[in-house]
């Protein structure tokens, strides 16, 4: 497989060109094609595969069409710890570098008042700790019922942290018809009822 190959829209290729990349990786190749036909994707992953991309590149193609609306954030991206949350959105800007889109980064540590500006404006990527997320949303600044698609990465580090409660919350609070992407480096039993629960006949990717 190649990049041209896998329809993600002209100015995400150029972007993955200026990257430096030339070939997908395997769980690019296999998750790509089905996330971009709007299937869940199950993704079996190690961080140093690739992964980030797999599901950042699709997710941007697919928001390339359409606008945010304030305080409704089209799309979301579940992270474990800070860091990870920060790399998302570091890969997230290199690769919508040609694309007109936006993004918010909820973490811990950073004040609620920034993050608010940039909610209430509108974001079509939304970057979040699960408690950071939820913090927010009590706070009564953000709906999630405009979420096209949302993106759980490193689940079974959810799992070890005691997110588990957090991730099944935050996925009742988005709509039904939502796309979900869901990764982890392994399939605990409470992984697998979480995948069960809330992924519809998903596409599954094991590297
Ligand atoms: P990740 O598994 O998402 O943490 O990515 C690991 C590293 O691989 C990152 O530094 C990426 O920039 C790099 N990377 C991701 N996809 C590709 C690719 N198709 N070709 C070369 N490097 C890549």
């Amino acid at each position: 497989t190649k990049f041209t190959d896998l329809s993600l829209g002209p100015k995400v290729l150029k972007a993955i060109a200026e990257a430096g990349y030339e070939t997908p990786t395997p769980i690019q190749a296999g998750a790509i094609p089905p996330a971009l036909e709007r299937r869940d994707v199950l993704g079996i992953a190690q961080t140093g595969t690739g992964k980030t991309a797999a599901f950042v590149l699709p997710m941007i193609s697919m928001l390339a069409r359409g606008r945010a609306r304030a305080r409704m954030p089209r799309s979301l991206v579940l992270a474990p710890t800070r860091e990870l949350a920060a790399q998302v959105a570091e890969n997230f800007d290199t690769y919508s570098t040609h694309l007109k889109l936006t993004k918010a980064l909820l973490i811990g540590g950073v004040s609620f008042k920034e993050q608010d500006t940039l909610i209430d404006k509108g974001v079509d990527v939304l970057i979040a700790t699960p408690g950071r997320l939820l913090d927010h949303f009590e706070r009564g600044k953000l709906l999630l019922t405009g979420i096209e698609i949302m993106v759980v990465d490193e689940a079974d580090r959810m799992l070890d942290m005691g997110f588990i409660p957090d991730i099944e919350r935050i996925f009742s609070l988005t709509p039904f018809t939502r796309q979900t992407l869901f990764f982890s480096a392994t399939m605990a039993p409470e992984i697998e009822r979480i995948t069960n629960t809330f992924l519809s006949n998903p596409e599954r990717i094991e590297v």
